[in-house]
């Protein structure tokens, strides 16, 4: 496996600089993925000018030529999906299976904003006054600042950049150290469309990068995925210079399972929702609420699932489940897993790390039983392969602790009770409510966000994304 060196993209060139970090294969720790250089606030400084001096010309091109560059990089990353999702796979952990459906996913994305560039939302309006006209234009923000996670290392991005560039802005990116060459294989793919020189500009490094990003005078709007503490540093940041801001900072998603409910079905929903991907999504169900008249059985059937799911090195052909993606991750998983050991809580299955052919941050599928909502297991995000489960006496104290904590991204129920359902779509306190579905898997067209400590500011993705990337002007017309 080769090692890449990896240099920030800015203004249409490669810029090199002394590599300071290391991004390593977590299924295989002797396997350095790349070397990249952290930026600092200098190199951001020159990131933001660039963006600037491509802004009037992008901006104020004709839309075509924007949708015509999006689809290009959409059908980039198709043709190349097969190299994407493996180098996916060795840089994050995710099986290669996920890797490639996140790929695609991303080159969706591009497909999908390459037509909303063609779509100004714009609209006319008879004045209140006669002989006036008002219209309304959707005018692009200017440059816009993004911090992004490592657990979806090329969706995130695209999902950012795709709409921020279909209406007019332009970009400076600070990927996660965790998975830069996902980052930079993204800035090769708009290097090799023939994007216009610092419409997209990527700046490597460490949360030092990111701060001199959500800091930095020259940006109009900050899009943050990432944790709440972080979250808050960045909101603040953007408070003080006035600017757009967006954030998506995870959740502690409940699954509510009723006591009607097809119990294999809500297994195999409790299963796909918290183990898949490591259990590294924000909208994984990580605390499943269940009914007590099902609760022992669901539990025993949850282990038996957990027990059956391979977990091994992300490239491996039998693997259903890679390791966590660094060794931080994978200590605070463990350490979770104490502390809701030292609470009360039964650790059911797992809790603890799997020894794979390859040195790497390998984790059993956990269960822990027998836990509270008060429980730190139940309101902190833990970000693993860990599923608590929480037993209620009936429907009502299944809604109320769900409603619990200060997450609210996505919430699911299985059951086949109309009215039950019905009134926990209606009152569940989150962004995204899932019917029997997991509560992580979402579609791309339809906006994402949730409520309380999850988002601020306007949802992302679909047809939601031209509010945070667009601003309107009202324009009034007389004689
Ligand atoms: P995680 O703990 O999962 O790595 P973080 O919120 O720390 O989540 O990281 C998300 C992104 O935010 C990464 O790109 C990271 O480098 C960046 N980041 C970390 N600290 C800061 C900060 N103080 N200001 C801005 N960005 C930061």
């Amino acid at each position: 496996m080769t090692t890449q060196t990896l240099n920030h993209y800015i203004g249409g060139e490669w810029l090199s600089e002394p590599a300071a970090l290391d991004s390593i294969n977590p299924s295989n720790t002797n396997d350095i993925v790349a070397r990249f250089p952290a930026g600092d606030s200098g190199t951001i400084d020159r990131a933001v000018n660039a963006a600037h001096d491509a802004f009037p010309a992008w901006s104020a091109g004709s839309p075509e030529m924007r949708a015509d560059l999006l689809h290009k990089v959409g059908e980039a990353l198709f043709a190349n999906a097969g190299e994407l999702g493996e180098l996916l796979a060795r840089e994050e952990g995710k099986t290669r299976a996920e890797g490639m459906g996140e790929t695609l996913r991303a080159a969706r994305v591009f497909r999908y904003f390459a037509g909303e560039a063609l779509r100004r939302h714009g609209l006319t309006l008879e004045s209140s006054r006669p002989g006036l006209d008002v219209a309304t234009y959707r005018e692009a923000v200017g440059v816009v600042g993004m911090i992004t996670p490592w657990n979806f290392p090329i969706a995130i991005p695209a999902w950012k950049a795709a709409p921020a560039l279909a209406f007019g802005n332009t970009v400076v990116m600070k990927p996660a150290e965790g998975t830069p060459a996902m980052a930079v294989a993204l800035a090769r793919i708009f290097a090799e469309c023939g994007a216009p020189a610092g419409i997209f500009n990527l700046v490597l490094g460490s949360g030092e990068a990111g701060a001199a990003l959500a800091s930095h005078d020259g940006i109009a709007a900050i899009s943050f995925t990432g944790s709440r503490g972080t979250g808050a540093k960045v909101g603040a940041a953007a408070m003080a210079g006035q600017k757009r801001v967006q954030m998506e900072m995870g959740g502690k998603n409940p699954l509510v399972v009723l006591a009607d409910a097809d119990l294999d079905k809500a297994v195999g929903i409790a299963a796909d929702g918290g183990f898949f991907q490591t259990g590294q999504r924000c909208t994984a169900s990580s605390r499943v609420i269940v009914e007590d008249a099902v609760h022992d059985r669901f539990v025993e059937a949850l282990v038996k699932r957990a027990e059956a799911i391979k977990v091994g090195p992300a490239l491996a052909d039998d693997t259903q489940v890679g390791p966590a993606a660094s060794d931080t991750q994978l200590e605070q998983n463990l350490r979770y897993v104490d502390i809701a050991r030292d609470e009360g809580g039964t650790i059911a299955t797992g809790g603890e790390r799997v020894d794979c052919e390859t040195p790497g941050y390998y984790m059993a599928p956990t269960v822990v039983a027998d836990t509270g909502q008060d429980m730190r297991i139940n309101r902190e995000e833990v970000f693993g392969p860990v599923v608590s489960t929480v037993k209620v006496a009936d429907y009502d104290e299944a809604l109320a602790v769900a409603n619990a904590g200060d997450f609210g991204l996505s919430a699911g129920i299985v059951s086949n009770d109309a009215a039950r359902i019905r009134d926990f779509r209606k009152n569940v306190r989150a962004g995204m409510v899932m019917v029997n579905l997991p509560t992580a898997g979402v579609d791309y067209h339809v906006p994402f966000g949730g409520t309380r400590g999850s988002s601020y500011g306007p949802r992302e993705q679909g047809f939601a994304a031209v509010e945070f990337y667009t601003q309107i002007k009202t324009v009034y017309t007389g004689d």
